[in-house]
């Protein structure tokens, strides 16, 4: 066997064939494919193809992806290798594919072969895939066999990632294996004509799933379940519903009774609830919907769009209180459309757990864990194998940002432009994601959570186990943020295996520079919450000069106090007290804006700082949010994590106005520092005229943007170079990164943005292995 590699293209086959003359020759080779080429119809794809152009061999999924052998005319045979890649199906994705010829064995068809097992288990698993236009055409025809069946899918749709306990990917090694397909669908399958061969949740009414209501004492209700669902959600009740990746929480979103009731009962005061409408056209009439957006809100991949509502928006305020956007999806499991009746036209559907947990998968566990929260359960008896939550995404700067990526999005590889060192990064302690490395593949975790519940936590612990053995990846590397509490740094460091630390914000640019194939060093700006510093303080608004295995400290924001620690996250009073006390020193208690705080505690607070008493430091970009925020009346006390930012860009004019003063000054180390008192007693004076609160939330946005620009054109004087690579939480705000985009590149910069991992902590867990990977190398 004489092996010939061939990625992305065809040349060299082509140069190898073109001096062979014109008399049609039989040529035999192997082909590799990898990629998402497992149940996406890759294989029955294949067998037409080959079918139609009359060569023979065989087809089979293999752990690396796809293998085919295949016999015939050697133009044939060139035809089939090009059209692989041209005409595969939509769901797939060829990463690469290799051919090997050999000598002809004299197959007399084509055949798909079943799977076999191999040591090298680099096959990809399949994103969850939204129901196809085909299956719900079927399921909505009254002819169709499948009439109404909530769990129709084929070879093109259908769960994936939520549904495989290990690959190679069939019907044996996921949660249908109990469910015997009944002779039709059984025919449907093995059938290589048939739009569902090999479609490995293949069912309907007779052999597959199927739901059943049941109220919170776990009797069962209705022979017409869903039918019975729809009218109790009609009449404004609660549902807890069984889909996809886990439980959702469903009421009519027009029902503002029924949205405060189930507030009340998640004890969720303000953070907005996602809601899902059947269709764009109905969704338009109530949302602002660009082009863009659209195209996410169809996507296969279904997120949650980000979406600004609409004059005369009818769903109830309480669903997104003190917020001018919805969180929106359209229909991704085939019950979705079924749910959709008038006078139905929006639901609310939140997560089904209580506060920060994860979502609840288990229909035992949600009769337990939700019946305080819902009034019935729809559940199916099809278990959930990998709990995902919906993603979010939001189009910032006209491309989607992926706020939180998980169901539809994971576990597709992300491919970088170098090779990753075998390892495990274990990401950050809040909205964390894990990532197995391996080749030039980075395959990041769904959406984990707060790891601080014990059963987000072990959550995420089995997550970890789940990848290790579905993708056969037995880390070297351990890597770790720099955070000693974080409790994912505690599990790394309780790993066997070569620990690497890699600081929070060097993580979170080298994520930014890693998913855009940035080969040299950049300048990095992060902005967040809070990161541990290499000087233990809490970093957040950060210049860097950033390569992948190290980086420089150029710049930050001046140092504040963070009375109280971590309370001061959840209470933005506290940050507006340390910049009040930062800018105007004692007396500041006398100004206007302090009279809506009680005296004592800002006596209290002030006392605190003066004497440094567990005041620890921070050059938080989220805090310097938080104190604007608070001070100009918008947020004291948050509820959520980035409510009072996220209120504050809320109401902020998206207008040409001036911004704020600041100093900007070098300190001992020779880094520059920022100083935004100036900014702070500007805005103070500014409210006290009576300026409109609207005015001073966008003077302050404006003022931020004009900051960084300052601070990178600082770097850039430093370091003379003008790439910026854009990275933290704070990015996920589209009014700030606009206009720091905006402002960057009137100034020359070449500016990185997120598009592949989410520019919060969600996205650190690819920094890391980046990071690791040069640090090891360069020892
Ligand atoms: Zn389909
Ligand atoms: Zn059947
Ligand atoms: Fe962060």
């Amino acid at each position: 066997m004489e092996p010939r590699v061939e990625r992305d293209g065809l040349s060299s086959l082509m140069d190898t064939m073109s001096n062979e003359g014109a008399t049609p020759k039989r040529k035999a080779a192997r082909i590799f494919v990898e990629g998402i080429v497992q149940g996406v119809g890759f294989r029955p794809f294949v067998y037409r193809l080959a079918k139609s152009l009359g060569l023979k061999g065989w087809v089979l999924n293999s752990t690396r992806g796809v293998e085919i052998e295949v016999e015939g005319p050697e133009s044939a045979l060139m035809e089939f290798y090009r059209e692989i890649s041209l005409r595969s199906p939509v769901a797939a994705s060829i990463l690469s594919k290799e051919i090997y010829f050999h000598d002809p064995k004299g197959y007399s068809s084509f055949i798909i072969r079943d799977s076999v097992e191999e040591d090298l288990r680099t096959a990809l698993v399949s994103p969850d895939i939204a129901t196809c236009e085909d299956c719900v055409r079927e399921m909505l025809d009254p002819y169709d066999r499948r009439y109404m069946y909530p769990f129709i899918n084929c070879t093109n749709c259908g769960p994936r990632f939520t549904i495989i306990e290990s690959i190679p990917y069939d019907r044996s090694r996921t949660s249908m294996r109990k469910f015997t397909m009944c002779s039709k669908c059984a025919y449907e399958y093995s059938n290589a004509e048939d739009r569902r061969y090999h479609a490995q949740p293949n069912a309907c009414h007779d052999c597959g799933p199927s739901y059943f209501l049941v109220s919170r004492d776990g009797s069962v209700l209705s022979r017409d379940p869903i039918d019975k669902a729809v009218e109790l959600l009609a009449s404004g009740h609660i549902l807890a519903i069984k889909g996809i990746g886990g439980f959702h929480l469903v009421c009519d979103a027009e029902n503002s009774s029924a949205v405060e009731r189930l507030r009340l009962r998640k004890a969720r005061e303000m953070k907005p609830f996602a809601i899902m409408s059947p269709n764009v056209e109905t969704v338009m009439s109530f949302c602002e919907v660009s082009d863009e957006e659209r195209e996410l809100l169809e996507s296969p991949k279904r997120p949650i769009v980000l979406l600004r509502k609409a004059r005369g928006c009818f769903i109830a305020d309480s669903v997104a209180p003190r917020s001018n956007n919805l969180g929106v999806m359209l229909p991704y499991a085939p019950l979705h459309y079924i749910l959709f009746k008038p006078p139905l036209r929006a639901l609310v559907m939140t997560s089904g757990n209580i506060s920060d947990e994860p979502i609840v998968i288990d229909n035992d566990e949600a009769l337990k864990d939700l019946s305080g929260l819902a009034d019935f359960f729809l559940m199916h008896d099809r278990d959930i194998v990998s709990r995902c939550d919906d993603s979010v995404v939001r189009v910032i700067g006209g491309r989607a940002c992926i706020l939180r990526r998980s169901r539809g999005y994971v576990p597709y590889p992300i491919r970088l432009h170098f090779r990753l060192k075998d390892s495990l990064s274990c990401g950050g302690e809040l909205k964390n994601t894990f990532c197995l490395a391996k080749d030039d593949r980075a395959i990041l975790s769904q959406h984990i959570g707060d790891l601080k519940t014990s059963s987000t936590f072990n959550y995420y612990k089995d997550s970890i186990k789940h990848f290790e053995a579905l993708f056969s990846i037995d880390p070297e590397i351990i890597v770790h943020d720099l955070h000693p509490e974080y409790l994912s740094t505690k599990y790394a460091l309780s790993r066997k295996g070569k620990h690497v630390g890699v600081q929070h914000h060097h993580a979170h640019v080298a994520s930014c520079m890693a998913e855009n194939a940035v080969r040299s060093e950049v300048i990095g700006v992060a902005l967040d919450g809070a990161g541990y510093g290499a000087d233990g303080r809490v970093w957040g608004f950060e210049f860097f000069l950033t390569g992948y295995s190290k980086f420089e400290r150029i710049g930050h924001l001046r140092y504040v106090p963070l009375p109280g620690g971590d309370s001061a996250t959840r209470e933005p009073y506290r940050m507006a007290i340390s910049y009040l006390y930062a800018s105007y020193g004692s007396g500041f208690e006398k100004l206007q804006v302090c009279r809506r705080w009680d005296q004592e505690k800002i006596e209290l607070l002030t006392r605190m700082i003066q004497r440094e008493v567990n005041s620890p430091l921070t050059s938080s970009a989220g805090r310097f949010f938080d104190a604007a925020s608070s001070i100009i009346g918008v947020c004291d006390v948050s509820t959520y994590e980035g409510e009072a930012a996220m209120e504050l860009e809320a109401i902020a004019l998206d207008r040409d106005l001036e911004t704020y003063p600041f100093d900007i000054r070098t300190i001992r180390d020779g880094t520059f520092e920022l100083d935004p008192r100036r900014t702070i007693i500007s805005l103070v004076e500014e409210i006290q005229r009576g300026a409109p609160r609207t005015i001073v939330a966008g003077r302050f946005h404006r003022t931020v943007a004009e900051l960084i620009l300052n601070g990178c054109l600082l770097s850039a004087q430093e370091t003379g170079i003008k790439e910026v690579a854009i990275s933290g939480g704070v990015f996920q705000n589209k009014l700030l990164t606009e206009r720091v985009q905006r402002l960057l590149e009137r100034e020359g910069f070449l500016c990185y943005l997120h598009r592949v991992v989410p520019p919060n902590d969600g996205g650190i867990s690819l920094g890391q292995a980046a990071v690791a990977t040069f640090k090891v190398d360069e020892g």
